[in-house]
């Protein structure tokens, strides 16, 4: 396989392209007065400031977040949650009816859906029976129209992280974009790649507010990577794509960083408690290791668990469906009173 050169593999019509120009981007010094973009100068019919046209590189908010991840604010991507990223991402390297990309199921369904939006081919390997990349049938799997794969770590729904000689394999030695998703990182055991990035100039790190952070609702996600390939993000990406109320709600919530490790910590003793909870059922036949804020179940039914459960008023996702997941089910760690509730569910089942 051929060296990584984002020449290659852009799209010719993202190189060409010439981005929309926004009002404020194009004036420099020192403005008071702004009738340059269409703005109703006398603000709105509330009581807050949002008549201006937010930043559309939201340097603010990549200034802390640099300041956070030791990570300078020209390799971050603010994106309108991880999902606007991944669809980014397919848009800029995969031509449509002619590229495709690398998944290994089971894991997290948007690469797909994105993929198939944009008429790109997904090409699928399964992970291995202990949830691991499958490097052997990766090599067979890739041509030369493979323009990223998708790495998701620790997966979901598996809950694991995965090797990284086995990513590091594919850094090396494959001649598009590797996408690790960390949107779970923060419970994990493990470092995030985000340190490899200079090692790598194929490498795309992607992390979320929506997790760990608690912010779901807000829609933020990053994708971390080489100047290079966050140029080529920011060149496609809709100028507004993150408001301004988002912008400032996602600056408090980074400030307040010693808060989200605290429920980080709490989360992650719950599930250690519902980890050794389940032990005692025999109906869960097996336990999967978690470095998320979830974990997967496989019992004898997952099908009337699911009902059960949802008859106690408790939702969990039912992953049956998906490959190498029979009769298994997601479970995500609640509030201590939640997982009391979620527990005592279980000892009453049967
Ligand atoms: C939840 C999740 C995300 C988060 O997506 P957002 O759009 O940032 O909310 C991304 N990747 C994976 C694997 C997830 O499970």
């Amino acid at each position: 396989m051929a060296e990584f050169s984002l020449d290659n593999i852009l799209r010719n019509n993202v190189k060409k392209l010439v981005p929309y120009s926004s009002a404020r981007s194009e004036f420099e010094g020192d403005a008071q007065i702004f009738l340059d973009a269409n703005e109703n100068s006398l603000g709105s019919s509330i009581d807050v400031n949002y008549n201006r046209y937010p930043d559309p590189l939201q340097k603010q908010l990549k200034q802390k977040l640099s300041s956070i991840k030791d990570i300078a604010t020209e390799n971050i991507f603010v994106g309108n949650g991880s999902d606007e990223a991944i669809d980014l991402l397919i848009r800029a390297f995969c031509n449509p009816g002619v590229d495709n990309i690398l998944i290994f199921p089971p894991t997290y369904g948007m690469y797909e859906v994105a993929a198939e939006i944009n008429d790109v081919a997904i090409n699928k390997v399964l992970l291995t029976e202990d949830f691991q990349l499958n490097i052997e049938a990766a090599k067979v799997a890739i041509d030369s129209n493979t323009k990223i794969i998708w790495i998701c770590s620790p997966n979901n729904p598996t809950g694991n992280l995965l090797a990284e000689e086995s990513i590091e394999w594919l850094l090396k030695n494959f001649h598009g974009i590797v996408v690790v998703d960390e949107a779970y990182i923060d419970f994990a055991s493990k470092d995030s790649w985000i340190k490899r990035l200079n090692e790598y100039s194929n490498l795309v790190v992607l992390q979320t507010l929506s997790k760990a952070w608690g912010l779901a609702g807000l829609r933020i996600g990053f994708a971390y990577a080489s100047k290079e390939i966050i140029n080529v993000l920011n060149k496609i990406k809709p100028p507004y794509n993150i408001s301004e109320a988002t912008q400032q709600l996602a600056f408090l919530a980074l400030q307040n960083e010693e808060e989200a490790k605290e429920k980080t910590i709490v989360l992650i003793q719950q599930k250690e408690r519902l980890l050794q909870e389940f032990q005692q059922f025999d109906f869960i036949k097996k336990i999967y290791p978690s470095d998320a804020n979830f974990i997967l179940i496989k019992v004898e039914n997952a099908s009337d668990l699911y009902k059960y459960l949802l008859s106690k008023t408790i939702v969990v996702r039912n992953r049956s469906n998906q490959p190498l997941c029979e009769n298994s089910l997601r479970v995500t760690i609640g509030t201590p009173e939640e997982n009391d509730q979620l527990l005592m569910a279980l000892k009453e089942y049967k």
